[in-house]
């Protein structure tokens, strides 16, 4: 598989979740063997910061990226799952300001925007990680593994029976065609009564039912009209671990399972399998 880029430029903007302001990115196209590089183009220097799972500085509620003088960018995973999911490994986001927009909370208006100009192909090949013996990390009672597999393979069960919503456990083959229509659309989601934890942390100012499904105590969506999925919740966090593994900057030949994993165990498996 060859390397791809971005056929040309693509902007966007919208609120960021955290801060609650307008954010504006523009993705470009670069080179091969270049990988996915943030530049933060508010700060006038030490502004670049790799997508790279070395630079991870928080995973709480998102995956934050931060460079060795501190600059960092949050909420990273929705569009690095796009990326990845396109399979596109060079690119330079061009960032204003310390997030990526949530838009509506899933990957899908990256995935239409970076369609509408198309992909590159490169001529250099794809690098692959082919995992060849079983990892394996753990926090309580959450854990997640990686092993072999001839093609990347998510298995996720998450248990939200305190939260009254049922998940079934949900299986991902990853495939190209398949991410944009399966994964993509699926939204970011909450629980109504942990949103005053939330909000007195000052930790989700920008979060709305524009950008969140919103769960009650009963276990229902208080937004208005469907969920996109049944399950979507389950296929949301399976985008997000699409989005931590991309940091790996691999192509992941291997087969992931997780009991309610999410951001940091995400990090520690890349940790532990690839190297500190
Ligand atoms: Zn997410």
């Amino acid at each position: 598989m060859l390397q791809k880029t971005i056929a040309s430029p693509v902007s966007l903007e919208g609120i960021g979740v955290h801060s609650g302001k307008m954010c504006r990115i523009k993705i470009l196209p670069a080179p091969e063997d270049y990988g996915i590089i943030f530049a933060r183009t508010d700060l006038t220097e030490n502004n670049i910061i790799p997508a790279d799972y070395k630079n991870v500085s928080s995973t709480t509620l998102c995956t934050r990226l931060s460079n060795e003088f501190g600059a960092s960018i949050s909420v990273v995973e929705h569009l690095c799952a796009a990326l990845y999911g396109l399979g596109i490994s060079n690119a330079v986001v061009n960032v204003e300001g310390d997030e990526i927009p949530i838009l509506d909370g899933s990957s899908e208006i990256f995935v239409r925007e970076i369609m509408s100009v198309g992909l590159k192909n490169q001529s250099k090949a794809r690098k692959i990680l082919k995992i060849e013996k079983t990892v394996r990390v753990e926090n309580g009672e959450k854990w997640s593994s990686l092993s072999a597999a001839d093609h990347l393979e998510i298995n996720l069960s998450c248990d939200f029976t305190k939260k009254s919503l049922k998940t079934a456990p949900f299986s991902y083959v990853f495939l190209q065609d398949s991410f944009a229509k399966e994964i993509a659309p699926a939204r970011t989601f909450g629980f109504w009564e942990d949103l005053k934890y939330i909000r007195e942390n000052n930790l989700a100012n920008g979060a709305s039912l524009e950008n969140t499904v919103v769960f009650d105590s009963q276990g229902r969506a208080l937004n208005e009209g469907h969920l996109r999925f049944e399950n979507e919740p389950i296929r949301h966090k399976i985008l997000d671990i699409i989005g931590d593994l991309s940091l790996s900057q691999y192509l992941i030949i291997g087969r992931y399972d997780g009991f309610c994993s999410g951001h940091e165990l995400n990090n520690m498996l890349l940790k532990k399998t690839i190297g500190v």
